[in-house]
């Protein structure tokens, strides 16, 4: 990808520094684009790059949405963002999307001096001590941890889990966001309104796909 941004020019010589946010983005909301803008304003981050997963290896059962439809709802809601971008590497990869294979597919892209750093909500971080290689995620990237209502961030037990983890996390407790995408898929199949929670291209996405038919029955979380 060519570099426009005066900020990646000037980084090449340190190396990018890459955010990258996983999730299923079932669909991208607005608590995904204020958590991407506040890690890339806290930590200088050059680019943030969304990557929609596949399949979740937590939720194997499957998402609500396609992943092309999660993938194009992202790229509508980060058009207007310059320092955002989507990845398919995750979406094209069979199989669950674990997320040791997303930063070495990163690293690969952007070679051994790019410095990433994985987003996740307190809720991630909580459960990374069930995600596979947790000791091979934090030698290849830094986290950034942001604050999420109901979940508590509790390095001294991760760090029982995943011995280092500590000294490469980044808390971000400036934000709480009680918006997450099984409360708008809820709120879809009640016919309630989603407006200002979705950028508005996702929302008319959402209608204008018919992808409301597409949703089950009423989840809890
Ligand atoms: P679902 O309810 O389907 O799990 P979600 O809102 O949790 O959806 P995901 O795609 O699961 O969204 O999350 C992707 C990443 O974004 C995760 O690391 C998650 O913790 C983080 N995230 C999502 N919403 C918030 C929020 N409101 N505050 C902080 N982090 C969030
Ligand atoms: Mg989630």
């Amino acid at each position: 990808m060519a570099l426009t941004d005066p900020s990646e020019a000037n980084a090449k010589e340190g190396g990018l520094r890459l955010g990258i946010f996983g999730g299923t983005f079932d669909p991208i909301h607005i608590g995904h684009l204020i958590v991407a803008e506040e890690a890339r304003a806290y930590l200088h981050l050059n680019r943030v790059i969304f990557v929609p997963a596949r399949v979740s290896p937590f939720k194997l059962q499957g998402t609500a949405f396609s992943p092309e439809d999660r993938f194009h709802m992202v790229e509508l809601a980060i058009q207007d963002n310059p320092y955002f971008a989507a990845s398919r590497v995750d979406i094209d990869r069979q199989g669950p999307s674990f997320t040791v294979d997303t930063l070495r597919a990163m690293h690969r892209q952007y070679g051994p001096q790019a410095q990433l750093f994985f987003i996740m909500g307190a809720d991630s971080l909580q459960g990374m001590g069930a995600w596979r290689a947790p000791e091979e995620i934090i030698r290849l990237a830094q986290l950034i941890a942001i604050s999420r209502p109901g979940f508590r961030i509790d390095m001294h037990t991760l760090e029982q889990k995943i011995p280092g983890i500590s000294q490469v996390t980044h808390i971000i407790d400036t934000l709480q966001l009680g918006i997450s995408s099984t409360n708008i898929r809820n709120r879809l199949r009640q016919g309630l309104p989603i407006k200002y929670q979705v950028p508005a291209p996702v929302e008319a996405y959402i209608y204008s796909h018919n992808l409301v038919k597409e949703l089950g029955q009423l989840e809890h979380g």
